[in-house]
């Protein structure tokens, strides 16, 4: 595991927010960053009709007809919603290294011209990485703060086949190895309650990140958008979500006791842009309110995060 920043004890589990403090001794925020990226899943390239939950404009606040709206000027835009402080352009919309590594490193540049941004968080598959773009990076991670985001949302290719995803476990777990030791951070995104799967089967996807040694976890909870081939198939009684929050809170906190104490807590449950999107679940929870029901669960039970850690062999 590259992340060099120990976990602050006490407490329930590692927040973003304590890491950045901890490294920076301020606080960091995250301006989200639509560069007019595509995805191979969607452009023909894997596959045309993505992943069968993505609809970007459902998390990605900015719409493609931002797009207009130059990196330099977003990243104004985002800082205007923060009192002074820290940022890090979060490289965010569709799969953000897909191109030729010039066009990459021009738009990486941009948002590094902003005094401000003390580095990058870069959202993508793990089967859009080469050895060119992590030694470009690798660069990068020398002069600023580097996070490499990477989709794997489920350890299991049964449910990456059910969902579309268009790769594999093993292609993560090969970006995950080809980008250690690099110093670059490396986040990985996963979803709970997945169509097919089981409790056992996400904490095998925990205990999968545990032996990979990433360094941050974005947790989301399976949400039902318009637009989406997911969307057809809970209309058609195919597919369960977590109709409360307190469905998702138990399950979430056996994972959070499941994972290494030292990985950071990119997020705990997904959030929708738009109302309008959701079909399902509507939860009335904000996102602290979530994280404190997490800590009051784990409060309760006398757990934290990585009280039950092992690496095991699957
Ligand atoms: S979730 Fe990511 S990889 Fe999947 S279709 Fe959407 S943008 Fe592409």
């Amino acid at each position: 595991m590259t992340c060099d920043v120990a976990p602050q004890q006490p407490g329930w589990f590692y927040r973003l927010s304590s890491f950045f403090r901890r490294k920076f001794g301020e606080p960091v925020y995250k301006i989200p960053i639509d560069a007019g990226f595509s995805c191979p899943n969607r452009d023909g390239t894997i596959g045309l009709d993505g992943c069968s939950y993505c609809y970007n404009p459902s998390f990605a606040p900015f719409s493609r007809s931002d797009t207009a709206v130059s990196i330099s000027e977003q990243i104004i835009r985002g800082m205007k919603k923060n009192k002074q402080a820290l940022y890090l352009a979060y490289f965010q919309s569709y799969t953000n290294t897909y191109g030729p590594l010039d066009h990459l490193k021009a738009l990486y540049d941009e948002a590094l011209s902003n005094s401000e941004v003390i580095g990058l968080s870069i959202a993508t598959r793990p089967d859009c990485i080469s050895e060119g773009i992590l030694e470009m990076l690798e660069n990068y991670a020398d002069r600023c703060h580097l996070w490499i985001e990477y989709g794997l949302q489920s350890a299991h290719d049964n449910t990456l086949n059910r969902i579309n995803r268009g790769h594999d476990s093993a292609s993560f777990a090969e970006a995950v190895n080809l980008t250690r030791n690099r110093g670059i951070y490396i986040c990985a995104h996963i979803i709970l309650g997945l169509p097919g799967e089981t409790p056992s089967m996400m904490y095998k996807t925990i205990d999968f990140l545990n032996r990979l040694g990433v360094d941050g976890v974005k947790f989301h909870h399976l949400q039902v958008i318009r637009h989406t081939t997911l969307a057809g198939q809970y209309m058609q009684g195919e597919v369960c979500v977590y109709e409360k929050a307190e469905d998702y809170i138990p399950i979430l906190c056996n994972c959070l006791e499941k994972l290494s104490p030292g990985i950071v807590i990119h997020r705990l449950a997904s959030q929708a842009t738009s109302e309008a999107l959701l079909i399902a679940p509507h939860w009335p929870e904000s996102a602290g309110e979530i994280a404190s029901l997490v800590e009051h669960e784990l409060k309760i039970r006398g757990t934290h995060q990585g009280s039950l850690f092992k690496i095991s062999t699957m």
